[in-house]
């Protein structure tokens, strides 16, 4: 029997290890299979207050995790497959494997969205990718194409001319929701060509096995062409992983959990944190912050329970 199972490792699963193990609740983490979420997947974040000369993504979270280990906090690296709130203690399935916990956190986040071309997703990995910092390092002296229009696109495009010939941006509209700092980093950026109003029709060339193109479609006039490109990176926001709790656990209609006010969702025990609740704020700090309200509100919540 777990005092607190933690489900998700990025800055909100990580700083809810944080103060759990620090209150000797010797949390469980299940790592699940982002593990270090979004903040593994970036490169450079000059907005977590403390360093001053910023601090690479992976670094800052590996950094949590140390300091969460140090205190006792367990990680396994696995998935939560299912999980049964319904009665007490709360089960969760690891990996399939069934486990009983007094409290849980979900800190699950929210995962790359896809277009969802067919062709698309047959060629993920071998040329269509959502992480620029994972992949760019393959397509040096490419052409590469990045979808979106709002910050995470912004940053992809700059990332990707260190390595690319041209970097083209596609966006649906010609009105961006990226901040305007990024937007004009991008727009001062030589190697990056703007498409707005355009949308992508198809991904080539999935019998080859490798991206050599994309349809693209010009929305306002209809103009459709074939642009030759090596690399083809989807940057058009996320969708929150709560798959395995959906129909225990109060979400929106777009899954995102709802707050009951705190960390607090319907089911009193199980606590959120992090971008599985907040479609507003999305940073790492604001993550770490909701990791740590999760972990005091189920710190206490195990004392009125007598634990
Ligand atoms: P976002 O702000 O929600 O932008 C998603 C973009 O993708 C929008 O331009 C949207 O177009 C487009 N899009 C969505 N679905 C699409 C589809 N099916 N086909 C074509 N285009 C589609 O997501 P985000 O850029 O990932 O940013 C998420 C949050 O993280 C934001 O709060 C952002 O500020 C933050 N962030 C910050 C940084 C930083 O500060 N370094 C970096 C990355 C992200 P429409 O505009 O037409 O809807």
């Amino acid at each position: 029997m777990r005092n607190v199972v933690i489900i998700g490792s990025g800055c909100a699963g990580n700083t809810a290890a944080i103060y759990a193990a620090r209150a000797n609740l010797k949390p469980l983490v299940v790592s699940g299979h982002e593990a270090g979420g979004q903040l593994s997947l970036t490169t450079l974040v000059e907005n977590f207050p403390g360093f001053p000369e910023g601090i690479n993504g992976p670094d800052l979270v590996e950094n949590m995790r140390l300091q969460a280990t140090h205190f006792g906090a367990e990680f396994v690296h696995s998935s939560v497959t299912d999980a049964d709130f319904s009665v007490r203690p709360f089960r969760v399935a690891i990996d399939d494997e069934w486990m009983e916990t007094r409290t849980v956190i979900i800190a699950s986040g929210a995962s790359a969205r896809w277009l969802g071309l067919e062709n698309e997703q047959r060629l993920i990995g071998k040329g269509v990718s959502s992480c620029a910092t994972c992949d760019g390092f393959f397509y040096r002296d490419k052409n590469i194409l990045v979808v979106g229009g709002g910050d995470s696109a912004m940053e992809e495009a700059n990332f990707l001319t260190r390595f690319g010939r041209q970097v083209t941006l596609v966006h649906r509209r010609d009105e961006f929701r990226a901040s305007k700092i990024m937007l004009d980093r991008a727009r001062n950026n030589p190697k990056i060509r703007f498409l707005p109003n355009t949308v992508v029709d198809d991904v080539y060339d999935a019998s080859a096995n490798v991206v050599t193109g994309a349809r693209l479609r010009n929305r306002i006039t209809d103009e459709v062409w074939d642009e030759p490109v090596d690399g083809f990176f989807v940057a058009i926001g996320h969708i929150p992983n709560t798959r395995v709790f959906k129909g225990q656990i109060d979400t929106d209609p777009d899954g995102y959990i709802l707050s009951k006010g705190g960390a607090r969702t319907n089911i009193p025990g199980v606590f959120h944190a992090g971008d599985v609740q907040d479609r507003v704020y999305r940073q790492a700090i604001t993550a770490s912050g909701a990791g740590c309200m999760a972990a005091i509100e189920a710190e206490r919540f195990l004392e009125a329970e007598g634990h």
